[in-house]
């Protein structure tokens, strides 16, 4: 049965705010549905957030987690895609409007514009820190470290000064990948690129609040996680938190100062700052509650995906964490569940296919732990983390430059995408 046509011969109009995995993962899915889509985002890419760090330490170049929205929906003859900035949305008038796009108005509107970093009021963290949400933060984090280590390079009083320690903050998933590839790019690359800079003039230390570092998963690989760690000189303080930061210091708030001049932030989310201007109320994290097709229960037409919303999982009654594949998932099954209602067709409540929590720590080390408690560690990991993630990159070309920039830094330690490009 084909969908009803408004009064003007119009299909329903599905807009879909935010190109990230749930955008996508919902436009996907209507593909061979009566609608008109409408996607758009403020960026004219995709970016694959959980490759971001290998962009930060010059192992991917920035094209294998940026990848351009139209690409993606080129096949789809129904989908139209913008490039502007969301900048309010009327629930009751269902109405959005934009930067510089006339307003649009919407049938169903699928409300994916993701997440942000929360500094939760840390002192001079808006100004100084790094953080690694975006393709931007990974290229300027690249850029600055590169160019630290140049300056160091023509004025050596920089080193006692410790411009080349880096002081990481979070213990979870963000901060230890960050913070383990930032030391094999040190101790792999960096040792022979500035053969004259001893180890101890370049530190890397890990903080975390809380008392240990990945708090989420099982005791076996926590210790395993520490060990990874300390293989590659990461230096871990638990039980600190970070109280202020300037460009060259980062104060704790046990009143440690640590010398560093670049302090990269994995220690908090919050859900886009578009939710808080929506009258509705916010669940923890500033994340929208839905229930459980995915809709916000006050506007029904309205479904909330990905990162910014909290999703209870049926099995566990948890709310699922903010991760690619919860993000992909959730986003595939409004946009499923829309092209049902516009056939007339039962809906059917969102069911998480748990794919495992994971992170990998460094070359040929990684961590799995998968719904029912079973662990992995090491090389079966990194294959489990590498196969699930190439699944979620966009396409066969992505998941090829992955492949092949993976492979040769296996083999040979090299960096290839070091270098700052001035614009
Ligand atoms: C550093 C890092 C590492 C990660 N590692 C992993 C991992 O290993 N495994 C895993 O599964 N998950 C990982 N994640 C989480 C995963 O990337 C996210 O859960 C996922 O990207 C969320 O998808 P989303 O579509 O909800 O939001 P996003 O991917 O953030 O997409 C939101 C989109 O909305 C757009 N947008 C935002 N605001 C506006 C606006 N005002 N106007 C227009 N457009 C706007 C953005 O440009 C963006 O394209 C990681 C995240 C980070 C930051």
């Amino acid at each position: 049965m084909s969908a009803p046509r408004d009064r003007n011969g119009r299909h329903p109009r599905v807009l879909v705010l935010g190109g990230g995995f749930a955008g996508i993962g919902a436009a996907h899915k209507l593909k061979t549905s009566d609608v008109d889509i409408v996607v758009v985002d403020k960026h004219d890419y995709h970016t694959f957030q959980p490759l971001l760090y290998q962009v930060a330490t010059g192992l991917l170049e920035q094209p294998a987690v940026g990848h351009p929205i139209r690409d993606l929906v080129h096949r789809q003859a129904n989908a139209r895609v913008h490039q502007d900035a969301v900048t309010a949305i009327d629930l009751d008038a269902r109405e959005v409007h934009f930067s510089e796009l006339e307003p649009l108005t919407y049938d169903y509107l699928v409300f994916g514009l993701g997440a942000e970093v929360n500094f939760f009021g840390v002192a001079g963290a808006p100004e100084h820190a790094f953080p690694l949400y975006t393709l931007a933060d990974a290229v300027r984090l690249k850029d600055h470290v590169l160019k630290t280590w140049e300056a160091a390079d023509r004025r050596p009083a920089l080193i006692d000064d410790g411009a080349l320690n880096i002081v990481v903050v979070g213990g979870g998933a963000t901060g230890i990948e960050t913070a383990g590839a930032l030391a094999e790019l040190y101790h792999g690359v960096f040792t022979k690129d500035y053969p004259d800079v001893t180890p101890e003039q370049a530190r890397i230390t890990l903080v975390e609040a809380g008392p240990e570092l990945f708090p989420m998963f099982k005791p076996d690989i926590r210790a395993y996680t520490e060990k990874a760690l300390a293989k590659r000189s990461v230096e871990v303080m638990t039980g600190e938190v970070v109280e202020a930061i300037t460009p060259q210091r980062v104060t704790l708030k046990s009143g440690t100062e640590l010398k560093a001049h670049t302090l990269v932030w994995g220690a908090g989310l919050q859900g886009n700052q578009l939710v808080q201007s929506l009258g509705l109320e916010l669940e923890r994290g500033n994340r929208i509650g839905v229930d459980e097709e995915l809709r916000i229960p006050s506007h029904p037409e309205v479904y909330a995906v990905g990162d910014v919303a909290a999703i209870t999982d049926q099995k566990t009654d948890q709310v699922l964490p903010q991760l690619g594949s919860v993000a992909l998932q959730s986003g595939e099954h409004a946009g499923e569940t829309i092209a049902r209602q516009v056939a007339g067709k039962e809906t059917k409540p969102f069911k998480y296919r748990d794919k495992g929590t994971m992170a990998t720590i460094g070359r040929g080390s990684a961590v799995v732990q998968m719904l029912g408690g079973r662990t992995m560690k090491g090389k079966a990991a990194s294959l489990a983390w590498g196969t699930v993630h190439l699944a979620l990159l966009p396409t066969n070309e992505d998941r090829a430059k992955a492949v092949v920039a993976w492979a040769g830094a296996g083999l040979t330690h090299q960096r290839e995408a070091r270098i700052t490009v001035e614009t």
